[in-house]
């Protein structure tokens, strides 16, 4: 069971190491990894070890400085797998896209179509 008593995310899965992820970046309070199900050339996942948010709206008016801490991360991995420029992406509900209620960003990068937004 998570901290909330719900069963894991599939991202805390992804955490315990019970489901494989190729893992970009860890530190004690983020882990990062590759989309299973890329959108763009670099496609990667950034979200905190704990389940304690489920959005981004959550995370901000919790631990805002974890969230800074995870735009960091993000622009750090765009620049080690990218050059440095990124879509930033939090679905926010699941009218707006959102399937995994563990707070997480999609760091897209790495040759976007200019003027989009999706
Ligand atoms: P959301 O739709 O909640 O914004 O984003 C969830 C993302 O997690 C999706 O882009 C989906 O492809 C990704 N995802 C779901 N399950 C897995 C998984 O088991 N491994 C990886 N690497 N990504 C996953």
């Amino acid at each position: 069971m998570s901290e909330t008593g719900a069963a894991p995310s599939v991202f805390s899965r992804i955490i315990a190491r019970e489901i494989p992820a190729n893992v970009v970046f860890e530190d004690e309070r983020l882990i990062a990894f590759h989309d299973i199900a890329p959108k763009a050339p670099v496609h990667v996942v950034v979200t905190p070890k704990t389940e304690a948010y489920a959005d981004v709206v959550e995370l901000a008016a919790g631990d805002p400085a974890l969230l800074a801490e995870l735009v960091a991360a993000a622009s750090r991995i765009a620049g080690e797998l990218a050059d440095g420029q990124f879509r930033l992406v939090f679905n926010t509900g699941p009218n707006a896209g959102q399937t995994v209620f563990h707070v997480h960003a999609h760091v897209l990068a790495g040759g976007l179509e200019e003027g989009t937004l999706a």
